[in-house]
């Protein structure tokens, strides 16, 4: 949802017939985004699943059984955008 909100501050700041408090409004949401976001990476650097969210399984859609989640590999959690590039990062420095 995070993305949605800086997209929208983003595309009100490159049009150019934009009320100045509308476009302050913007800057204010990039440049909170811009450091809150890596502060949640850091301290939840895990969210809940979306593909099965957080029950760890999926519907079968053939047989209407259940199977392990194939996005989180049956954990119901997958790494923020943030953290894994964080992580790449990491790891190619090293
Ligand atoms: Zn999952």
């Amino acid at each position: 949802m995070i993305v949605w909100i800086v997209l929208g501050a983003v595309a009100l700041l490159t049009v150019n017939d934009v009320a100045p408090p509308v476009r302050v409004l913007a800057t204010v949401v990039l440049l909170g985004a811009a450091v809150l976001y890596p502060l949640i990476c850091a301290a939840f650097p895990y969210r809940v699943c979306r593909a099965c969210r957080g029950s760890m399984r999926q519907a079968s859609p053939v047989f209407g059984g259940f199977r392990e989640c194939r996005a989180c590999s049956g954990t119901g959690e997958r790494l923020r955008l943030g953290a894994r590039l964080a992580r790449r990062r990491r790891d190619r420095v090293r």
